[in-house]
């Protein structure tokens, strides 16, 4: 955990007490990998700095991973790690270098820090750069805490109509604009959707606002599907003990006998890629953003045959946070349906044990900090 402590902070909003205790949810690791809320250091602005009071931070699939297995890939939780990476919340104090944020602004806080020289950061894809130091991705902490120091780039002005909780959703939504952009979804598009969780419905409520003209979305839990028809699926399928190429027939149906132009991996099971690859037209676009076993089969030849694009999408890019501040603002999207249930921080543990539950009826967890 960051280690240099400040025990003065600089008091000068109406907005926040910096007196407050600067709690956060620190995953304990990797012996017990306990949850506990604990008082960690405030680390004071450097120049390009914020300090942030931080109000809404949702919990995300990732973190209730390396809270029940303790690493994702190559990530791997060695040492105490502060959770959270889908923040929001208020300024209250600025480095002297930061232009455009001042005190008391409502921010959306982008969860990673690029390195901005690496060919990747050059290239216009820091979602690529090896050395992004991310939120509550080892060795990094993240945003569930009170107090959070920040680079102010990374963090977007809400406008007045926009929430803190809306702006905690920004985070989902920018993985949802990002695979819709790299699908090229747009006016008249036919899109199919598989797994019908968070990321799914950010990939519905993004198709529908480019344009989409049928978004087809399948899943195996019916109150799932039953809920995603609310944010804009035309069509849902529940495909509990169905095969990839029944489903994709199915999708074909109810497509008019046209095939799927775009598709958009989202439950990160194999059946569901499967699905994508037997469903997709020729020469159509399969966008995989599901993060599900390492190494999946898949119908190569059909894919090949029909040169079909199977792309990947990983978080999001420049720009991508923007675009989903303005679809937010402007009313295109609807992201606050998805917030189903909602805690206080110290009933985060409470709400991590209902996220591991999963369960009928949860979207999206909120902590209110
Ligand atoms: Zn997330
Ligand atoms: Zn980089």
């Amino acid at each position: 955990m960051e280690d240099s402590v400040v025990n003065n902070v600089v008091n000068g909003c109406c907005h926040v007490n910096l007196k407050e205790k600067n709690l956060g949810l620190v995953l304990k690791g990797p012996e017990d990998r306990k949850l506990a809320l604990e008082e960690v250091p405030v680390r004071e602005p450097k120049d390009h700095e914020v300090l942030i009071r931080m109000k809404n931070v949702g919990i995300c699939g990732s973190d209730v991973h390396y809270v029940t297995h303790g690493r994702i890939g190559h990530f791997v939780v060695e040492a105490d790690m502060i959770l959270g990476h889908e923040g929001a919340g208020i300024i209250a104090q600025v480095g002297k270098n930061v232009k455009g944020l001042k005190v008391g602004d409502k921010v959306a806080v982008e969860p990673g820090v690029p390195c901005r020289s690496c060919e990747h950061c050059i290239e216009g894809n820091y979602n690529l750069c090896p050395d992004v130091a991310f939120c509550a991705t080892p060795p990094y902490d993240g945003d569930l805490r009170v107090y959070f120091t920040y680079d102010a780039k990374m963090c977007y002005k809400l406008p007045a109509h926009v929430s803190l909780e809306e702006g905690a959703l920004l985070e989902p939504l920018a993985v949802g604009v990002h695979a819709c952009s790299r699908a090229g979804v747009g006016i008249g598009d036919r899109v199919l959707i598989t797994g019908a969780g968070p990321i799914g419905c950010m990939a519905v409520v993004v198709a529908k606002a480019a344009g989409a003209s049928e978004i087809i979305v399948t899943d195996i839990s019916a109150s799932r599907l039953e809920f995603i028809k609310s944010l804009g699926a035309t069509n849902t399928i529940n495909v509990v003990g169905r095969t990839g190429e029944d489903v994709a027939e199915q999708v074909k149906i109810l497509m008019d006998g046209n095939h799927p132009n775009k598709s958009i991996e989202c439950s990160g099971a194999e059946s569901g890629l499967h699905t994508c690859v037997m469903a997709t037209r020729p020469g159509g676009t399969i966008v995989v953003v599901g993060m599900g076993a390492p190494v999946q089969k898949i119908a190569l030849a059909h894919a090949t045959i029909a040169e079909q694009s199977i792309l990947g999408s990983f978080r999001y890019g420049p720009t991508d946070y923007a675009r989903a501040l303005n679809l937010v603002a402007s009313g295109a999207v609807k992201v606050k349906p998805l917030v189903t249930h909602r805690f206080k921080l110290e009933e985060s543990e409470k709400a991590f044990e209902l996220a591991k539950t999963g369960g009928e009826g949860v979207v999206k967890i909120m902590i209110e900090v």
